[in-house]
């Protein structure tokens, strides 16, 4: 029988799974859709000129009036990058706590986009009613403070979703995570549980931040000339610690490069980052103190070219410079697929003079992950004890071993879900089963353009950087469609003009003869006058070069 006044739950991703990156995860119960998160992602190599990747909301857009609101876990950028370009076409009210909220609000200044969207700060005492829908929140630990997890009540079941987690028993600035709260609400019962992947492949409990701060002092204490970190923005814990360690080992401290400054500025601002009042100093000061004074926390962790450790090393940066014996941290790992950009630039730190500290060569840890390993995440498994499992965050392997470890603490094999983006997973009844299919994709942002850089854009810029571009002009007649003058052929990164006089000379030849042959056809559209002058010297080019540089036919008439 069927029970009309029933709806079923869904629940899927638009982002976030098969990926690292661009989180946006959706609940949705009869006519109300709760997102939880809203990330970017930093492109890959092969997208050129691509500055940040978010996911495609056209369900959201299409649904606008069913968006509740936006619930946000943390102020990472995998989480809450995406807003100023989502919030534009989808004006929801955006929930997050105190921390979170602060660093979206300079997003979303910036965008010029503060004044019209509604924010709500909540924390772990809130509930939040969202239609038929009850939103809780738990403190959980992670890289930045003020991260929680979410629970929503539907009238099927409760739904969690973790946020990005570890358990760490003795976190920076004493901010315990709900151990309580999460086993209360699994004691109430979770139908589904959505949890953290990125570290479900490393065995055992991830370390606490406090043995950073260990490392770090150590590190502070036996250094004779400066200090210098580098670590993600976005690390308040960290930055903590860097700002503790300086304090205790008498330096002064000095903040570099736009999005530390930034995240130092809003962190102190509200409060979760404690700076004793002389400590900061201004980047002009530096070179005014001894050098075993100063200690300098910047960004660059990754060693992207236009970071300030960067151009510190290649002497580049307008305040400081890197000197021989200067102590270089860098207090982050690799984000997998930046290995050679770091490796480079601690190649060039070493070659200026500098003792360098990494990860590779660090034992004392001068890093550890802001994630659960696997024994943190079977932590939160026996604490939420899910009927069902839905592993997020990660590659699919991740999410495959995430799933290993539900079954391994009594998670019925048949009810892990191993999705992909717009795998929509329906619960009715009290069962679950994979539902239809939401489209998903990726929407590429070029500076200040949403989406309008498509494939074919991409494809030429691929192009143009593999195989250079070939520019055609001719001039012909009014009156009669001959050639004026012309063809002249200019090329850009295919060949060596000089070395290469007599394949161009070539190619102008073919150029005529297609133009004469289209003539004597009496093909006299432009279009298809460029298409066949494309198409001859492509194919000509292609024969003797194996290139095929993008073509650019030009016709004028006069
Ligand atoms: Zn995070
Ligand atoms: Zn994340």
């Amino acid at each position: 029988m069927k029970n009309n006044s029933r709806s079923k739950l869904s629940v899927f991703a638009l982002g976030g799974l098969d990926e690292i990156g661009k989180n946006m995860y959706v609940v949705r119960y009869g006519d109300d859709i709760i997102v939880i998160d809203s990330g970017l992602m930093f492109p890959e190599e092969e997208m050129l000129g691509i500055d940040v990747v978010i996911p495609d909301i056209t369900y959201l857009v299409e649904n606008r009036d069913k968006v509740r609101g936006i619930l946000l876990t943390h102020g990472h950028e995998d989480h809450i990058g995406g807003l100023p370009y989502i919030l534009r076409e989808l004006n929801v009210p955006i929930y997050g706590t105190k921390l979170t909220l602060g660093l979206v609000e300079h997003k979303l200044r910036e965008a010029h986009l503060l004044n019209q969207t509604k924010r709500i700060i909540v924390n772990n005492r809130s509930e939040v009613t969202l239609g038929s829908i009850r939103a809780s929140f738990f403190k959980v630990n992670h890289s930045i403070p003020d991260s929680v997890g979410i629970a929503l009540e539907t009238p099927e079941g409760t739904v969690v979703h973790t946020g990005d987690f570890k358990f760490d028993m003795t976190p920076v600035n004493s901010n315990m995570a709900d151990m309580h709260k999460m086993a209360e609400i699994g004691k109430k019962g979770v139908l589904c549980l959505l949890s953290d992947s990125t570290n479900a492949e490393r065995p055992g409990f991830t370390g606490s931040e406090r043995n950073v701060g260990e490392a770090l002092a150590e590190i502070f204490r036996t250094s004779k000339q400066r200090v210098i970190v580098a670590t993600f923005a976005s690390n308040v814990s960290r930055i903590q610690q860097v700002v503790d360690a300086a304090q205790d080992h008498n330096r002064k401290l000095a903040v570099i490069g736009r999005s530390m400054v930034n995240a130092v500025n809003i962190s102190m601002e509200l409060g979760y980052l404690r700076v004793p009042p002389d400590l900061l100093i201004d980047p002009d000061e530096i070179n005014r103190l001894p050098a075993h004074k100063v200690a300098v926390i910047s960004t660059g962790s990754q060693g992207e070219p236009m970071s300030a450790l960067t151009r510190m090393a290649h002497g580049a940066h307008r305040k400081i410079e890197i000197l021989p014996g200067d102590t270089v941290v860098l207090a982050a790992t690799p984000i997998p697929g930046n290995e050679k950009t770091v490796a480079k630039t601690v190649d060039q730190l070493y070659r200026v003079g500098a003792n360098v500290i990494y990860s590779a060569n660090s034992s004392n840890g001068v890093h550890v992950s802001g994630h659960g390993s696997q024994e943190d995440l079977k932590l939160m498994l026996n604490l939420m004890q899910p009927k069902y499992f839905l592993p997020i965050h990660g590659e699919h392997r991740m999410l495959r071993a995430h799933g290993q470890l539900a079954e391994s603490v009594g998670v019925r094999p048949e009810n892990i879900f191993i999705c992909d983006n717009g795998d929509a997973v329906e619960f009715f009844g009290g069962k679950a089963r994979f539902g239809s299919k939401i489209a998903t994709g990726k929407v590429l942002i070029d500076g200040l353009g949403i989406g309008d850089v498509g494939n074919i854009v991409l494809r030429d810029r691929k192009l143009l950087s593999q195989d250079g571009i070939l520019v055609v002009v001719v001039t012909l007649s009014k009156n009669n469609g001959k050639i004026l003058s012309g063809p002249d052929i200019i090329s850009r990164g295919f060949v060596y003009v000089r070395e290469s006089e007599k394949l161009l000379e070539e190619a102008n030849r073919i150029v005529t003869q297609t133009m004469e042959k289209c003539a004597n056809e009496r093909v006299s559209e432009w279009a298809s006058l460029k298409t066949s002058i494309r198409d001859a010297l492509s194919r000509f080019l292609y024969d003797r070069t194996r290139r095929r540089p993008m073509i650019l036919p030009i016709i004028m008439e006069v």
